[in-house]
């Protein structure tokens, strides 16, 4: 029986690259009838510092955005993650199965810490554990995720294969990376070999699911592109990281594939290209942006459906982590 699991941090803005390689699959899986679990990861998000009330309002406009996206609470699960306390408690017996070796190696602690990574918090090193603990406290066996998640599913596989080995059990299921579309990957506007990210300091280097058209066909018209014209074929753009970024952003915008976009605009300059794919941007993220102004204007509507989205959640989390606490040799009741 196939169980989806996914998550998104409350640590910003929604962008681009959250919407095309998360959400958008969310809501075609959702359309596929597969029993899924979607969740805003506030515990993930204070791995770096977030002000209280940013959070708080990231969650909820975060919670507005999976819905705007398509997700309906009523066939998915929604949750807030601090709401469903399994998901740290499971965290807690992954850490002490996970190895620090395993850490050392994650890119996405190193390229977060930065260069001073003895003042980066416990929490983001141990960040892999959690997203482990994430998927496996609903035996989720699909994980739908950009192409960044890769390393950390990798490592969710590894500490169910390592559990299940040290207590001579099959309990946790190890699970399938989703990582499918042509913008898994989605890059920055300002510097095509690094990834569009929420917690970019410069707010040019994305388009948000907020931002207005103006400043949509503003971003798209300051990113940055090499002189060249759009080359005739896809081989053409092997060198050219920010051209293959939008090439790859207006395909997946557009559900076609970067082949039939270079066909569509072979040796045409970027001038005639970029307010295209600004105007292909706001027609498909206008109809987001609207549907989470309006669900915004009732946080307290947000805040029931994610209270009965943590209900429904415990009523598999609690069970799975009972009978972990059980081989691992807890006493508890009977
Ligand atoms: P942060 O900078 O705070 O880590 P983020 O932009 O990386 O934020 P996350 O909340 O970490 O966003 O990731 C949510 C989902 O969006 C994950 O499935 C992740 O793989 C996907 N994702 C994030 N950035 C991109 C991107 N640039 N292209 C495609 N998918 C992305
Ligand atoms: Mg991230």
């Amino acid at each position: 029986q196939p169980r989806v699991f996914s998550g998104i941090q409350p640590s910003g803005d929604l962008h681009l690259g959250n919407y095309l390689g998360a959400l958008k699959r969310f809501a075609e899986m959702q359309d596929e009838g597969i029993e899924a679990i979607y969740c805003m990861v506030d515990l993930h998000a204070i791995t770096v510092w977030q002000n209280p009330e940013d959070l708080r309002r990231s969650t909820r406009e975060l919670c507005a955005g999976f819905i705007a996206a398509g997700i309906d609470p009523q066939k998915s699960i929604l949750i807030n993650q601090s709401q469903v306390p399994e998901h740290a408690q499971l965290a807690w017996i992954f850490n002490c199965v996970a190895r620090i070796g395993w850490m050392n190696r994650m890119t996405q602690f190193k390229d977060k810490a930065g260069k001073n990574a003895e003042k980066a918090s416990l929490g983001l090193y141990a960040y892999p554990s959690l997203m482990a603990a994430d998927i496996l406290i609903y035996h989720a066996t699909h994980v739908p995720v950009g192409e960044d998640q890769k390393q950390h599913l990798e490592l969710t596989r590894d500490i169910a294969a390592k559990f299940n080995h040290d207590y001579g059990v099959d309990f946790f299921p190890i699970t399938e990376p989703v990582i499918e579309g042509t913008a898994t990957r989605v890059m920055s506007l300002r510097d095509g070999t690094k990834k569009m990210s929420k917690s970019d300091p410069s707010d040019m280097s994305r388009i948000t699911l907020t931002d207005d058209a103006d400043s949509i066909a503003r971003k798209f018209r300051k990113a940055k592109t090499d002189p060249e014209p759009l080359p005739d074929t896809i081989e053409g753009l092997a060198d050219r990281p920010e051209a293959r970024n939008l090439v790859n952003i207006y395909a997946a915008l557009a559900d076609k594939t970067p082949e039939q976009v270079i066909a569509e605009y072979a040796g045409q300059q970027f001038g005639r290209f970029k307010p295209a794919l600004a105007d292909l941007a706001v027609d498909r993220m206008a109809p987001i942006s609207t549907e989470m102004a309006r669900l915004m204007a009732d946080p307290a509507e947000i805040d029931r459906i994610l209270e009965l989205g943590a209900t429904r959640a415990r009523e598999i989390t609690a069970p799975i982590l009972r009978k972990t606490y059980d081989i691992v040799g807890m006493v508890g009741p009977t």
